[in-house]
């Protein structure tokens, strides 16, 4: 029997990551969980993945620390052999117009949105150079693609993520590495459940397929761009947006 293959993902402990983690481990692919809280608020994501019978293990780590997401990234190494995969997933928005926004979120939004993907494609392609295989998926969004008032930060830094999967495709193609971005619409999550119905209302009408996504919409994403079936596509952003950005 052909091993697993292990996947890094960054933010997996709830929301969109953790579909991502489950979905993966679906395929039999080991999953380290890397997060920012506390190990016991990822619980229900981690017996999810043990149910699901795969190895998969918890690690707690600041995606904007340098230092430290190169610790983690030997500890994966050391613990599962290998990093096949990695998803940089974790993400966090700090809204406000130009005329509002302080630097320190300018700053906080950046480092923890893109200078996080860069600090886990710095630390683990050297990884994935060695066994001549990798499959990096970064998950941008449609905001980082056509801009939205009240979200600079947000969306320089989704913006931003395009050129680094772009710039990574062209560095590590020949290496058998292949960089994508899933770019999301509006998902069904915590922060989306929040909006009032009016809200919601205004939202579909930019929508052509007149509804939200679902965490498995960007989870299925994902799980296509690090299949065989994907072995050909490297330096896309793809859209999974119901058609709000065309
Ligand atoms: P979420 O529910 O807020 O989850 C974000 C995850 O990232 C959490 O597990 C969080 O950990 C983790 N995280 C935050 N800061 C971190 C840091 N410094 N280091 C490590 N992990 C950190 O968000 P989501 O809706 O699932 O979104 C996931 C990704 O999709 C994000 O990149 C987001 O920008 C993108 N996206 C979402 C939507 C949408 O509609 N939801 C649309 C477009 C793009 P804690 O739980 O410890 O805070």
């Amino acid at each position: 029997m052909a091993e697993n293959r292990v996947a890094l993902i960054t933010g997996a402990g709830r929301g969109i990551g953790a579909k991502i983690a489950l979905t993966l481990a679906s395929e039999n692919i080991d999953i380290a969980v890397v997060d920012y809280g506390e190990e016991s608020a990822a619980a229900e994501t981690m017996s999810a993945l043990a149910a699901a019978g795969v190895k998969a293990k918890y690690y707690r780590c600041d995606v904007s620390d340098f230092t430290a997401t190169k610790a983690v990234v030997d500890a994966v190494v050391k613990e599962f052999g290998k990093i096949d995969i990695l998803v940089n997933n974790a993400g966090i928005t700090a809204d406000n117009l130009i005329l509002r926004m302080e630097e320190a979120d300018w700053d906080r939004v950046l480092n923890i949105n893109l200078k996080g993907c860069f600090n886990m494609i710095k630390h683990v392609t050297p990884y994935m150079m060695r066994k001549r295989y990798g499959r990096i998926v970064s998950i941008s969004s449609v905001v980082g693609l056509m801009g939205n008032a009240g979200q600079a930060n947000y969306a320089a830094s989704k913006a931003g993520i395009v050129g680094l999967t772009k710039t990574v495709a062209k560095e590590f193609g020949a290496r058998n590495i292949t960089a994508n971005a899933v770019a999301p619409g509006f998902i069904k999550t915590a922060m989306t459940d929040a909006l009032t119905e009016e809200q919601k209302k205004e939202m579909y009408k930019l929508i052509p397929l007149g509804c939200l996504g679902e965490t498995d919409d960007i989870a299925n994403a994902v799980k296509f761009l690090t299949s065989d079936a994907a072995r050909y596509i490297t330096g896309v952003v793809l859209k999974v947006d119901g058609g709000m950005y065309i």
